[in-house]
């Protein structure tokens, strides 16, 4: 039962569940499994020594931005930060979509687009990809002339899949249709494709980057938007004026100084990628979709006796049920020593038949 306070189009809106408890192995979030080292630490630390922390933080998070622009290769005039890429989704949607105005998203994709949509007050329509979960360009171009939404919004890589739309498929999309479009590129630096040199040249596109993946900073909550001049500021109306906290802010002023980590890190973890592919394949019941992710997603019919026996072990990866995604896990590329406990217990439900916890 909701309170009378509540408003009506919210009724049925859920809380995100976080899952916060604490495993042996965590490869449920796609987060970087590389910590920081000592000496970025240590500027972090000179970091808080020198902080204002009476005085509100930069409104526009200028010097951030700045070298946010460098290392994405734009002007910083094209860029703003976020509270987390998540905090953007929810900007882009108060700045552009009326009430029942219809923004299309993919199924499977990142949930938070649909749940912003419909805390603004607009219309999530989902376009489902095939059962490889790419996606048919003409086949998305056709169906959004049908819908005619004010909003196309997609992550490249896809999160949860993996899966990747080539670049030229994206410009026809951009090119052809007479909306917003939105490309996520929270999983960029694995797959190293991107439309950032296109925001010029287009007056419907935007670019969401993040610092919660490659970049290993999930906990200070910082993503980036890059657009045109025009979409830009109508954008900056909208924000929360002190979005960015100064630590946040000034932390990740730390990381982009350093920004050779940034491709060291996510160099190692395309790497475990690879050899955790490798070592998933050699199970022939496991199917594996490809990926251009910090993660892996596959499917297997005993997918939840699977799960109960990784989380006896204290392994903790994403599971979904429901649609395609029945009987898909999504695996979180992890250290070499976390994918080494994580095929141990895949190998012994394996020789055991996969069949002691069903
Ligand atoms: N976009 C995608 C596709 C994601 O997978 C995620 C995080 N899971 C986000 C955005 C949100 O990232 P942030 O931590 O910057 O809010």
């Amino acid at each position: 039962m909701s309170s009378r306070y509540l408003r009506k189009e919210l009724g049925t809106l859920k809380p995100y569940i976080v899952d916060r408890a604490k495993y042996r192995i965590r490869l449920d979030a796609n987060e970087s499994f590389l910590r920081l080292e000592d000496y970025l630490i240590n500027e972090m630390k000179d970091q808080i020594s020198s902080a204002l922390f009476n005085r509100y933080p930069d409104a526009d998070s200028e010097a951030v931005c700045s070298l946010y622009a460098k290392y994405a290769g734009v002007s910083p005039e094209n860029i703003m930060a976020g509270n987390g890429s998540d905090e953007l989704i929810q900007v882009m949607v108060n700045t552009f979509i009326e009430k029942g105005e219809k923004v299309v998203v993919l199924s499977p994709d990142f949930s938070m687009y649909s749940f912003y949509t419909e805390i603004g007050g607009g219309i999530p329509v989902e376009i489902e990809s095939d059962e490889e979960f790419d996606i048919d360009i003409d086949y998305l171009i056709k169906e959004v002339a049908k819908i005619s939404p004010k909003m196309v919004i997609l992550s490249n890589p896809n999160n949860p899949t993996g899966a990747v739309i080539k670049r030229e498929d994206l410009i026809k999309l951009i090119e052809s249709c007479n909306c917003l479009v939105v490309i996520d590129e929270a999983y960029f630096e694995f797959f190293r494709e991107t439309l950032v040199d296109k925001i010029s040249s287009y007056d419907n596109l935007i670019i969401l980057r993040t610092c919660s993946k490659a970049a290993g900073m999930a906990a200070i909550r910082l993503g980036f938007l890059i657009t045109n001049h025009q979409l830009l500021s109508e954008l900056k109306s909208v924000k929360p004026p002190f979005n960015v906290n100064s630590i946040s802010q000034s932390f990740g002023e730390v990381i982009l100084k350093n920004e050779n980590v940034i491709k060291l890190n996510s160099d190692k973890i395309v790497e475990q990628r690879e050899i955790l592919i490798q070592e998933l394949r050699k199970f022939n019941d496991l199917k594996l979709f490809k990926t251009k992710a910090n993660f892996v997603l596959i499917k297997f019919e005993k997918a939840e006796a699977l799960n109960k026996r990784l989380l006896e072990e204290d392994i903790k990866v994403r599971s979904f049920g429901g649609g395609k995604l029945t009987n898909c896990m999504r695996i979180t590329v992890g250290s070499e020593i976390e994918n080494a406990g994580l095929l141990e217990v895949i190998k012994d439900f394996f020789q055991k038949g996969g069949k002691e916890n069903e």
